[in-house]
């Protein structure tokens, strides 16, 4: 048997670094420490940090004042980051921000404040509902949000005024190639912004690689997870021998033959050590 990772899986930039960040702030225990939300799209996580004494806590709670947050508590805001005013509601709160949001979702949040301070509206392009999308745009005062571009087709901008075009980290970069060439063909007056966060679609050209090359592929990630699902999704594409688990109590050792080469891949929501134990028993089982 043999087994291959695919050249791009697991933990992101932007995740690998709030996990962290949580790790490095679960030392200090005079405070009581909570984190904004799901720190990670990944029940093995959130368990664990509750394990090394986080609570959680959720927007709707403190925009409706049903939190219990005290002066000195500590807040890890997740890589996604939040709205403008949850960070308003904390400062009031005098609770210590730990802001763990990723660097390419800031630089998006920067670019478009400084934009509107030279006057230009912003059009956005991302899923509203999105808590990313729901963060960046709170910041921002005349904002034009799109999902598609079927639905930015429909807008009629004025050729009169200037216009800032962001985008979510996680958009489709054929859909953005797409959107450029409309908006260019169409207003020149638009100023195109590309931020895209290639971790999305690194791992899912890994896999696509890794899943034409072996004869069954293990994705592994939180069922919940859309970018693990996606993965899935992907290598069924190439390989029909293609399973989502989403830990080594998952794994079904009688799937596998002595030999098969094993591909494995993960969301960029999965952690290492949920990898390492599930490629560890199937190299146990095999000794290879
Ligand atoms: S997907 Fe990209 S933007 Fe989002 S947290 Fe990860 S590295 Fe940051």
């Amino acid at each position: 048997m043999e087994i291959l990772r695919a050249d791009k899986m697991g933990f992101c930039f932007g995740v690998k670094k709030a996990v962290e960040t949580c790790y490095e702030i679960s030392e200090s225990r005079e405070y009581r420490k909570y984190i904004l939300g799901m720190v990670v799209h990944n029940k093995d996580v959130v368990k664990r940090m509750k394990e090394i004494g986080f609570l959680t806590i959720h927007e709707e709670e403190l925009l409706e004042g049903k939190d219990n947050l005290k002066k000195g508590d500590i807040v890890i805001i997740r890589a996604h980051g939040t709205t403008k005013e949850i960070y308003e509601i904390l400062r009031k709160k005098g609770v210590i921000i730990e802001d763990a949001t990723c660097i390419f979702v800031t630089k998006i949040r920067e670019i478009l404040l400084e934009r509107e301070e030279e006057k230009d509206e912003i059009i956005f392009i991302g899923d509203k509902d999105h808590p990313e999308v729901k963060g960046i745009i709170s910041f921002g005062k005349n904002i034009h949000i799109f999902k598609t571009i079927e639905e930015l087709k429909k807008a009629d901008f004025n050729k009169e005024k200037k216009y800032s075009v962001l985008t979510q980290t996680t958009l489709n970069k054929e859909k953005f190639l797409e959107i450029k060439e409309y908006l260019q063909k169409h207003y020149s007056n638009a100023k195109i912004f590309d931020r895209i966060c290639g971790a999305t679609s690194e791992r899912q050209e890994a896999t696509k690689s890794l899943s034409k090359i072996v004869d069954i592929v293990i994705v592994i990630g939180d069922i919940k997870s859309s970018n693990s699902k996606k993965l899935l999704e992907v290598a069924l594409k190439n390989n029909q021998n293609s399973y989502l688990i989403q830990n080594d109590k998952e794994l079904n050792l009688s799937i596998f033959k002595p030999d098969m080469k094993v591909g494995i891949t993960a969301g960029a929501s999965t952690p290492e050590e949920v990898i390492k134990k599930i490629e560890n028993k199937i190299r146990g089982k095999f000794n290879v």
